[in-house]
């Protein structure tokens, strides 16, 4: 076929942002002079050209109805400049370029029951993977934990009163796709999967299923006749990677799943190395619609960290710092058997640095 005669090719994936881009921000694009706080929730950023934009930050539960959304834009398109970006942490950024625009926006947004914040050395929203919507593997209501923890940290989201900034993630399996943070909420199953065996012939592939398991727990079997699965359940380590691919293997369960919270997981190489969370509870009831039980761990937490760790301290840094018995002695957290991760196979199995391996 002759080039000419080839049609162009039909880009999918992410459009370019430029074209969403505030024009003021389009114009100064690797401009930026310096950037300032005025407020929680308002950051200023000056362009080399003297230009200015003033960012306000709202907070938004990330699984937005059409009704929000649209109350969101509407004050977009009155207060702000009609534009507006959405951030990692689910919140909402206006921009504008006058500092009086600032004030009646930041009117506007609470007035319809929003909240600016999350900036600086505050409690950014907690980060949460939807899967409960979308994925095959949920074991909890990921969002539901955020909305009852978020509304007793509403304080921490909008004052600056944290020795740094403080990221808290939910994950709504136990493989997680949510899970790095200063501090992390994680499903953690119990009890190894119950099988159904009159649907695993039909239902799963049972050679992906086998190669899914990351300690080799699961072999081909036949039961009543009929091909299916069986776990040595000495080995499984019930992380329930064998339910997507076959869901007959059940292991969400009212009882023993349950979650548990994680600190001092750090992505940033910033100011220390990044760091992988460490284990600080465990067994905690999954408990909805309000999980009082995670949150006041979380809460007890936050207030160690507040009183005890010095200016621009990271979780992670307090605890290096202060050391882990201190941490426990301090958070009244009790110090148990499942803290101390003695799986040798994974020095072989799993992987320990940052290189993808497949
Ligand atoms: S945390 Fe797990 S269940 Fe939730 S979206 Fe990620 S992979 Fe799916
Ligand atoms: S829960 Fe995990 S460890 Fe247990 S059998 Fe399934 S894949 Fe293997």
């Amino acid at each position: 076929m002759a080039l000419e005669d080839m049609r162009s090719p039909i880009e999918s994936g992410c459009p370019d942002g430029f074209q969403y881009m505030h024009p003021t921000m389009r114009k100064n694009f690797g401009q930026w002079k310096y950037h300032e706080h005025p407020k929680p929730g308002v950051l200023l950023h000056v362009a080399h050209s003297g230009d200015e934009i003033w960012t306000v930050k709202c907070g938004t539960q990330r699984i937005l109805d059409v009704y929000s959304l649209r109350t969101l834009m509407d004050i977009g398109d009155k207060f702000a400049d009609g534009y507006v970006r959405f951030t990692l942490r689910s919140n909402i950024e206006y921009m504008v370029t006058k500092e009086a625009q600032v004030e009646p926006l930041i009117k506007a947004i609470t007035d319809a029951g929003f909240i600016v914040g999350g900036t600086a050395n505050s409690v950014a929203m907690m980060s949460h993977t939807q899967g409960w919507l979308h994925c095959d593997i949920p074991g909890t209501d990921a969002s539901g934990v955020v909305k009852a923890m978020m509304d007793e940290l509403i304080d921490e989201f909008k004052e600056c009163n944290m020795p740094n900034r403080v990221h808290i993630t939910t994950s709504c399996c136990q493989i997680n796709c949510g899970g790095q943070g200063d501090i992390a909420i994680n499903v953690q199953h119990t009890k190894p999967p119950k099988i159904n065996h009159d649907l695993v012939a039909n239902v799963c592939e049972r050679p992906t299923v086998v190669a899914r398991c990351p300690v080799a727990a699961i072999r081909p079997a036949m039961v009543n006749g009929r091909p299916s699965l069986e776990v040595d359940e000495k080995k499984c380590i019930c992380c329930g990677a064998c339910f997507p691919p076959c869901p007959p293997m059940q292991i969400n369960d009212p009882e023993n799943s349950k979650l548990a919270v994680w600190v001092g997981g750090n992505h940033s190489n910033a100011r220390s190395k990044p760091s992988f969370q460490k284990l600080v509870a465990a067994g905690v009831p999954n408990n909805p619609p309000r999980w009082p039980e995670a949150t006041a761990i979380v809460k007890r937490i936050l207030k160690e960290y507040k009183e005890g760790a010095k200016d621009w301290e990271r979780i992670n840094d307090w605890i290096d710092r202060i050391g882990w018995p201190r941490f426990f002695e301090v958070t009244g957290l009790p110090f148990t058997k499942y803290h101390i991760d003695n799986w040798r196979g994974a020095r072989n199995s799993l992987n320990a640095s940052t290189h993808i391996r497949f």
